[in-house]
This record gives structure tokens, sequence and C-alpha cells, in this order.
């Protein structure tokens, strides 16, 4: 284990509470106000709680997150990209007291945990979109999700019921613990919310090439309603690790945060956060963590470098360019090493893939592996209201 990357801050957080105390928090909790959380606050408030984003070990109190607005790090200088925050109603911020406790509920009124107040704070909106999201268009999923919750926001540490844990749900000390007794003491992590395609393969081999494991970690938190849901895209890396993986360099599971689709920012910290969960590689690719138009097709790479890189981030980037099959070269390619026109080249957009699937047209095996397609296939042609958008 000592082996291993270290998590940021040193040591992984643990906020859940003990079995053994649960029955007593649950009825504390009767008497608590009460903050309803997101579905995405609710995912932070998971991935807080099992150490995936140490050395934070609450919602950020202001000193925090105007230290990761301002400078991608937290107020203590370790590196940090988004702020992860919890947003509270005008009467709440009127009525909650530094040092009280409150409990933390989904939208169903199920406790979730407890917070203790460390402060009330109001966000700068316009200041937070332009530095993280680098845009205050509304049109932004994620700003638009900012600007719904409101300016209000409580910070302060939290303690979390424990996990109802889901078949591939490893926490990051299970993923270490996997890491380890695998003997792998270099890891590369793929963050995807997409079917694995032929050129997202032959990132992940590539990089196999150069290290002894892959941690496949498709996110499973809330995305855009356009995204492919998460049980298909689970059907599809299971057909694909089984066909075309050595079972024994992967490692599949699932990753339980949500998309803010901030870019740059948000790639930065998926390779922070793959970094507590034990991975000392993470890939960087075209337009990673991004949706429309906001960012440069490359700007998440630059904002590796900028922040310092592997020294000061702790995990090294493999850094990709746009990849596709190339049929001249008869193999998979990038401008890095293919010398052929554009029409040699295999690339289709995820609508032209939907469109093809939706009209019972065949995916060319040269884009994705032909039991992906056939998953996909099955998952579309299914009667309106199932169907995927
Ligand atoms: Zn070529």
């Amino acid at each position: 284990m000592s082996a291993l990357v270290t998590p940021l801050g040193g040591s992984l957080v643990d906020r859940r509470i003990p079995q053994a105390e649960v029955a007593e928090a649950a009825q504390r909790a009767e008497g608590l106000p009460a903050v309803e959380l997101s579905p995405s606050e609710a995912a932070d408030l998971e991935l807080i709680a099992d150490g995936a984003y140490s050395p934070i070990s609450g919602f950020l109190t202001r000193g925090d997150y105007e230290s990761v607005v301002d400078r991608a790090e937290l107020a203590g200088g370790t590196p940090w990209t988004l702020p992860i925050t919890l947003t509270v109603t005008e009467q709440q911020a009127a009525e909650l007291k530094q040092g009280q406790e409150v409990a933390l509920r989904d939208a169903e009124g199920g406790l979730c945990g407890l917070l203790t107040v460390g402060e009330v704070f109001r966000r700068d909106v316009e200041r937070e979109a332009g530095e993280v999201y680098r845009t205050t268009d509304d049109a932004h999923p994620g700003v638009r999700a900012m600007r719904t919750g409101g300016p209000l926001l409580v910070g302060g540490e939290v303690r979390v019921l424990p996990a109802q844990a889901g078949a591939l749900a490893l926490t990051p000390a299970q993923t270490r613990k996997a890491i380890a007794e695998r003997d792998w003491t270099t890891v590369v992590a793929f963050q995807t919310r997409n079917p694995v395609h032929r050129a997202h393969e032959y990132l992940t081999k590539v990089a196999l090439e150069q290290v002894d494991g892959l941690l496949l970690h498709p996110l499973v938190g809330a995305t855009k309603d356009d995204d492919i849901p998460a049980p298909v895209r689970m059907r599809c890396y299971d057909v694909l690790l089984r066909n075309y993986y050595p079972a024994h360099r992967v490692l599949l599971a699932t990753f339980p945060a949500a998309m803010r689709y901030a870019g740059p920012r948000e790639a930065v910290y998926h390779g922070l956060v793959r970094r507590n969960y034990g991975c000392t590689h993470f890939i960087i690719g075209r337009d990673a963590a991004g949706v429309g138009n906001y960012y440069g097709t490359y700007d998440a790479q630059l904002l590796y470098d900028e922040l310092g890189g592997a020294e000061r981030l702790g995990y090294t980037a493999f850094k990709f360019e746009h990849t596709f099959w190339c049929n001249a070269c008869e193999s998979m390619a990038s401008a890095r090493t293919c010398p052929h026109d554009r029409e040699q080249h295999v690339m289709l957009s995820g609508t032209a893939v939907r469109k093809l699937l939706s009209d019972g047209g065949e995916v060319p095996h040269t884009f994705t592996r032909p039991e992906v397609a056939e998953v996909l296939r099955q998952a579309y042609s299914k009667p309106a209201g199932e169907a995927l958008v």
C-alpha cells in the first residue's frame, strides 16, 4: 500500500458515521433543521465521505471557496480546481448559526448526513462563472445550475451515513487495495461519460503500453439529458473489456460524481480525484469535460501545465490529440502519426452515431466495436418512452 501515490494532503479523509452510531445520528437529525441536497450536491457529499476529495472534509467555507475560484487551490495551497459548495435558501441562510448542526437530506427527505455550520456566505456568481466555467452564458449547463441554486452557501464539516454500495462502486480505499493486490505501481485512470469507442480504446491501450494497469472509471452521477444513460454505458464497457482487454490489466469501477461541464477546470479535478483513488497517471484527451464551444480543444492540457503539471498536481497527464481510424494506415492514428487526407479518416459525431443507430444503420467497426454497437442498437430500438434521446 505504501508504494502507491499519496492522496492530496497526505492521507485519505473518512467522514463516514460508524454503523454503531447511525441510529443515534438519525434520531438526532429528526430535531435538526434540514437542507435538501441537489443530485450534484448529494454526489459531492458521497465523494467527500470516502476521501475522493481529500483533503476536503466538508462543503467549502468562504476562504477555501474564494481561493479555489481565484487561484485553483485550497486556502492552504493544495491544488483544487472546482468549488465544492452547498446552496441554501434565503430563509435558511438567515436562520443558520455557526456551530449548529443541520441534517442533509435528499429530495425524498431521506437522511444523507449531518453538517456542522462553519459559515454561511454569498458566492459571487458572475466571478465564479467567469473563472471556473470561463463563461457567464446561461446556456452553459454548469452556469445555469449555479444560477438556479442561488448565491447563498453554507460551508462546514460533514459526517455521512454509510453508503449503499453498488456492485461496481469502489471507494478510494477499496480501489487502492485492489491496485495493491494486483501489484501495480503505475496506474492510468480513464474518465469517461460515453461508451468507449475505438478512439478511446486506442488511448487507453497506448497508455497501457507504458503503465501497469488501467482504471476504467466511468462517471455515473448526473449528466446532461442527451448523454447516454449509465446502465447502457456499463453494458458497453462490459462487452468491450471481455472481448478486447486483458482482464488482469484493467479495473472497472464506477465514479459517482456528477458532471459540471467546466472543461479545463473539471478535467484537472478529474485527475486530482483519481490520484486520491491511487492512480499515478490520467488521460487528458481533446475537449476534456467540456460542452458546446466554450473551450479550446486542448485547454485542459494547457491548464494542467499552467497549474504545475505532475510535480505540483501529483499525477502525470497522458495528453492525446484527436484520434481516428485511418483507412490508408489501416489503424488508429492521429495527426501526429498519419500523413493522409481527411477522406481516409473515419470520424463520426455523437449525433451522427445516434442517427445511424435509431435508423437501424450499421455503425462502422472502425468507429466502434460490433459488440458495443449491438448494445447501443438494442438500447436505441426500445419503444418510445424507454428510448435514449
Ligand atoms: Zn493514415
